[in-house]
């Protein structure tokens, strides 16, 4: 039976971090779809193409090849995983993903991935949209505080200077966007469980993941 797993939830819920140690317990191809969002807004901030110019973004998408390697985005043969995290691509990724024509793309390449592998992906629309069949949907929220906690003490470690407050504020205007755009908004799968992880380790909600879908699968 090919399993598949959708993780869905707002930003710096701690989707990929859970996504990661998840799929490595059932060997599934982890595919992080928010990152293929950032892509296409990294080459769209390198190539000056604002979300209003819908007919170069679409040109534009049609010359991105994406995959995944240890669950980094490697975008046309090149790792981009760490530039396309930066706050500055956070801070626009919203605004591209709220294009319908962009979503469409993106999404059929996602479906596409789904068909060749056992895969587990993690993004907003994932249990709604994306795999609207996949027998294991999650949705993982916790406080914006902690989520931007969470993002703060990331960006940190990884010698990134941030300001808490301001994230804060980029975290809350995101999810408002996210929540509130026509095309497939951020919003629970009435068929997902949901995890509340303000006060759950990221080893906690792993083992609940891993727990109920092996219970499932026996
Ligand atoms: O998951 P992450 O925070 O990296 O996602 C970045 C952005 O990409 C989100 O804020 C959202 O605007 C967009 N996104 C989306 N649909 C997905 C995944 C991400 O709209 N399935």
């Amino acid at each position: 039976m090919r399993i598949s797993v959708a993780i869905d939830g707002p930003a710096g819920a701690g989707k990929s971090t859970i996504a990661k140690l998840v799929s490595k317990e059932f060997n599934l191809m982890y595919i992080n779809t928010g990152a293929m969002y950032r892509a296409v807004s990294l080459m769209a901030k390198e190539n000056n193409i604002e979300p209003s110019d819908i007919e170069k973004l679409k040109d534009l998408i049609d010359t991105l090849e994406m995959h995944f390697e240890n669950d980094d985005l490697i975008l046309n043969g090149i790792n981009v995983q760490d530039k396309i995290t930066m706050p500055e691509i956070s801070s626009i990724v919203s605004n591209y993903a709220s294009i319908p024509e962009v979503r469409e793309k993106l999404v059929n390449l996602q479906r596409k991935m789904s068909e060749k592998y056992d895969v587990l992906m993690d993004g907003r629309d994932i249990g709604t949209v994306v795999l609207k069949n996949a027998p294991f949907k999650f949705f993982l929220t916790a406080t914006a505080e902690e989520r931007a906690k969470r993002r703060f003490n990331e960006l940190i470690s990884r010698g990134i200077e941030v300001n808490f407050d301001t994230l804060l504020s980029d975290i809350i205007k995101r999810d408002f966007i996210d929540s509130n755009r026509e095309v497939d908004p951020l919003k629970m799968a009435e068929d997902a469980i949901e995890i509340d992880s303000s006060n759950l380790s990221i080893k906690e909600v792993t083992e609940f993941i891993c727990n109920y879908i092996k219970n499932k699968l026996q």
